[in-house]
């Protein structure tokens, strides 16, 4: 177990070229699993590869324990990757891949042994130690390739996508598997994922990543109660955010959004006029669980009434469409209270849920910023470059 720091880490892949990894700053606890979550391109694998030693860095440090391990050799890191591809040997049996990093490091053969049959209990391939991967399924290589991880006891664990290739049934049990084993080992972890359901279940923290620059950093909690941008609020949650373009207006120093359905206008109260506000283009978030249904006849400054447009079930709830401000906007009900195509439904938004982002930069204008100390120090931070 050990401690992770990145520190101001910058990565380039030659002169000339724009810098892939930007600025990194984040540190997690022993035990901690950090979840790397972002778009395909973003710099995901660059950072693994570099925590990993299979890249250097052009600046900043990686701390291990407190040590900066930046010009540390890979094997003497004491790092374990398991890769996308999982990068088995072909030619060797499920035995001899789990015990290669073992051999190489010269344990003693009944060292060997001993822990190859404990890793390959923990993930069930106790069947398969004779069988070569090509005569696994996806899944079974999927679990060998992290067998032969688990088997070095490493300080951290890094997982590059390791479900990416897995059906999804696979992937949903992989998923508990992994976070089981991980409450068991407690071993550090760093798991890039670009799946946000993946992230948002996974991780003790979360470092969201777009461009080569951490857009924010928290808990999953944090990432989807208080986006700090438009980005992180757009990649994060499913169904997605409601994102309704609209000016801000004022009336006696109150700032508040003009809602419009078609069939009737709200005006829903932002609180008091901040300086510049007034006029200004802006984006209004709201998740489609925070849309309700309002009583019937209890029509009030925070609710509209609009035609339902389109029905989608899913089993435990029911997505209703409607449009507000010509733009389609989700309402995620209980199915029981699911309405017919075509009626017209009292929506209810809680203006204390509402988030307001600039519409040029996408940065969060209301409620004022995120929250936490460590989230608001690392907008500070992201902000002052
Ligand atoms: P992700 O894993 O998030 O999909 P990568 O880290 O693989 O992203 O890639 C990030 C960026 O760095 C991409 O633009 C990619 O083309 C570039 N890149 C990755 N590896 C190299 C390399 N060896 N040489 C030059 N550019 C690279
Ligand atoms: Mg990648």
């Amino acid at each position: 177990m050990a401690t992770l720091e990145l520190r101001n880490v910058n990565k380039s892949y030659g002169s000339g070229l724009a810098d892939t990894l930007k600025h990194i700053d984040i540190a997690i606890d022993s035990g901690e699993f950090l979840i790397l979550v972002g778009p395909s391109g973003c710099g995901k694998s660059t950072l693994m590869n570099c925590i990993a030693g299979l890249e250097g860095i052009s600046g900043g440090a990686i701390l291990v324990d407190g040590a900066d391990i930046s010009g540390m050799s890979p094997k003497d890191r004491d790092i374990a990757m398991v890769f996308q591809s999982y990068a088995l040997y072909p030619t060797m049996t499920v035995r001899d891949n789990i015990a290669f990093g073992l051999k190489m490091r010269k344990l003693a053969p009944a060292a060997i042994d001993e822990e190859v049959a404990r890793v390959a209990k923990l993930l069930q391939i106790e069947h398969l130690l004779s069988r070569k991967p090509g005569q696994l399924s996806g899944g079974q290589q999927q679990r060998v390739a992290m067998g032969r991880a688990l088997a070095r006891r490493p300080k951290i664990y890094l997982f590059d996508e390791p479900l990416s290739n897995l059906d999804a049934k696979l992937r949903v049990e992989m998923r508990t598997e992994i976070k089981l084993m991980h409450q068991r080992l407690k071993t550090t972890t760093v798991y890039v994922t670009h799946d946000q359901i993946e992230a948002m279940t996974l991780g003790d923290k979360v470092a969201v990543m777009k461009d080569g620059v951490i857009q924010q950093f928290g808990t999953p909690r944090e990432i989807y109660n208080d986006p700090a941008n438009l980005f992180v609020a757009s990649f994060i949650g499913s169904p997605p955010m409601n994102f309704i373009p609209l000016r801000l207006q004022r009336r006696d120093g109150q700032l508040f959004a003009l809602l419009d359905s078609g069939q009737a206008r709200c005006e829903l109260p932002l609180g008091a006029m901040e300086v510049g506000f007034e006029n200004r283009e802006v984006i209004l978030g709201i998740r489609p669980e925070q849309i309700q249904m309002a009583v019937a006849g209890a029509s009030g400054p925070s609710s509209i009434r609009a035609e339902v447009e389109v029905i989608e079930p899913t089993g435990p709830d029911t997505l209703v469409f409607v449009s507000l401000n010509q733009t389609k906007v989700c309402c995620r009900l209980a199915p029981d209270d699911a309405p017919r195509v075509g009626q017209t439904l009292e929506l209810q938004f809680d203006p204390s849920k509402v988030l307001l982002f600039d519409a040029q930069s996408g940065e969060r204008l209301l409620p004022g910023k995120p929250q936490t100390a460590e989230q608001a120090s690392k907008v500070a931070q992201f902000k002052g470059r």
